[in-house]
């Protein structure tokens, strides 16, 4: 089978003809070539492999390029890398791998192009073009990575024991593939990651995330979820979520199960928003469950204050996971924190003081706190569905109404507390305080307009209930 039809792009003529002149073969490999016989797009990267050295093909084709671009060399892996229109070009010598048990780094030595392909993942991330000029786009192809590619399955290409202990991130990996392509994992393989999904503690944090952020962002992320729990990979990665497994039943009540109907939460949010951090916040939004869950023979089953117990447990899991503490973690925290909110205003028809008070709390965060609520909707009932929603239609068409009108997100009090110091002559005191919530309840309750003038005799009124003299 030929391919040249996706080596179009005029690099690949550059490395042909900079191999020939070291004398050496290249090849392209993995990613570029599945995503092309996938028809995902053009790649933004490209992996080359030389059966020779890598870095210094890498430098030849750097010279043979018009812009001349860097070159950047990674000696401790053997690899090189340039940029060129945009697209990443790496390369590597072909070598041969063997591990030891404690590390997912193994000792490397030179190798044909067939001892790298048994170093690669999975059958479909194995396929190679050759770029040599006299069989320019052959493909090869080892392990029937096409038909696995046809068949849509993630295989590995040796005994699948031997690729997920040598690097157990290929278990992630598999998972990951699965999801973004919506493949099926073969039996051996998945059984395989079942038996090492322990030595996934070998693993950085950072590499973890990196695979946990590209499976939140697919188009169902819930595939993911479920193959990680089913694996055991989850419990090891993100206990808070299997935690919430579970239904349990206490004189004849039961809870739903939190675990599935977060997947289901995530999935929904995922169909209106691309944002990984408010997928995020989706996957969260629970966890405060687990640990807040009791049963009481009058109000049946209570997670008592989990939206703050939560909101805690975020901030030591994206610890934990070497996550940004920044204001990205903020953002899944106060969500989390407010995720119960606009419920309650979807159960009846929302008041525009709850509206006020929804704004002022969530300030820029309330748009996306409501498609979080949204997409919490996941009641069977159809009835309770369609009411759910429009209720939230109502909500968000109030949110636009009272915002115009009354401008409290990021609420500034019209009257500052200097204000309230000068009109009384006080000296810093408790009073101040009283007065400056005084007026900010009264704005959000809908009593006074949100401006100087009404604020202003609203403060004089309180100074004289609490003895004090306009001076
Ligand atoms: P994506 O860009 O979506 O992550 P990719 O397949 O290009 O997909 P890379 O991580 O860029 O992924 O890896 C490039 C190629 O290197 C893969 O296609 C695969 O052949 C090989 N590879 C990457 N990581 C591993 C690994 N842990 N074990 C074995 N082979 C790997």
């Amino acid at each position: 089978m030929n391919y040249e039809k996706a080596l179009q792009h005029p690099i690949f003529k550059v490395i042909s003809k900079s191999a020939e002149e070291l004398k050496i073969d290249s090849y392209v490999i993995g990613g570029f070539v599945r995503d092309f016989i996938l028809n995902r797009g053009l790649a933004k990267d490209i992996d080359v492999v030389a059966v020779g050295d890598g870095i210094k093909l890498a430098k030849q084709v750097a010279k043979n390029l018009p812009n001349k671009p860097k070159v950047q060399v990674f000696k401790t892996y053997g690899t090189a890398m340039l940029m060129y229109n945009g697209i990443e070009v790496e390369f590597v010598g072909a070598r041969k791998e063997s591990y030891t048990a404690d590390s997912r780094n193994p000792s490397v030595e030179n190798g044909t192009l067939e001892d790298d392909q048994n170093r690669r993942d999975f059958t479909i991330n194995a396929l190679a073009l050759n770029l040599n000029r006299n069989a320019f786009g052959a493909l090869l192809d080892p392990f029937n990575g096409i038909t696995d590619l046809k068949i849509k399955t993630i295989k590995t290409p040796l005994n699948p024991d031997i690729t997920y202990s040598d690097d157990p991130l290929r278990m992630l990996r598999a998972i990951r593939f699965a999801t973004q392509l919506n493949f099926t994992i073969d039996a051996e393989s998945l059984k395989s990651i079942t038996r090492n999904c322990d030595r996934i503690k070998i693993i950085t944090n950072e590499r973890i995330v990196t695979e946990l952020h590209k499976i939140i962002e697919s188009d169902t992320p819930s595939t993911g979820f479920l193959l990680l729990e089913k694996t055991g990979l989850l419990h090891h990665i993100l206990p808070e979520l299997t935690a919430l497994k579970g239904i349990d039943e206490v004189d004849g009540q039961r809870h739903k199960d939190n675990f599935y109907h977060t997947l289901e939460v995530v999935d929904n949010i995922s169909k209106n928003t691309t944002d990984l951090w408010l997928r995020w916040a989706a996957l969260l939004h629970d966890i405060g469950k687990a640990p807040t869950k009791k049963f009481n023979k009058k109000a049946g089953w209570t997670f008592h204050a989990h939206e703050f117990e939560g909101s805690k447990m975020v901030y030591k899991l994206f610890k934990r996971l070497k996550m940004p503490l920044n204001d990205k973690m903020k953002f899944v925290q106060k969500l989390v924190f407010m995720s119960s909110r606009p419920i309650v205003l979807a159960e009846d028809i929302a008041t525009d003081s709850a509206v006020r008070r929804l704004i002022f709390d969530a300030g820029d965060y309330v748009e996306d706190l409501m498609t979080l609520c949204e997409a919490d909707i996941t009641t069977k009932n159809p009835r309770k569905f369609e009411k759910y929603h429009n209720n939230f239609k109502i909500v968000r068409n109030k949110i636009i109404e009272v915002e115009a009108r009354d401008q409290v997100r990021n609420f500034q009090p019209p009257i500052s507390g200097e204000d309230i110091i000068k009109a009384f002559n006080l000296k810093p005191s408790r009073e101040i305080g009283i007065i400056k919530e005084a007026i900010k309840e009264a704005i959000l309750e809908g009593d006074i307009p949100n401006d100087f003038n009404a604020a202003y005799a609203l403060m004089l009124k309180k100074g004289s209930d609490l003895g004090l003299t306009k001076q």
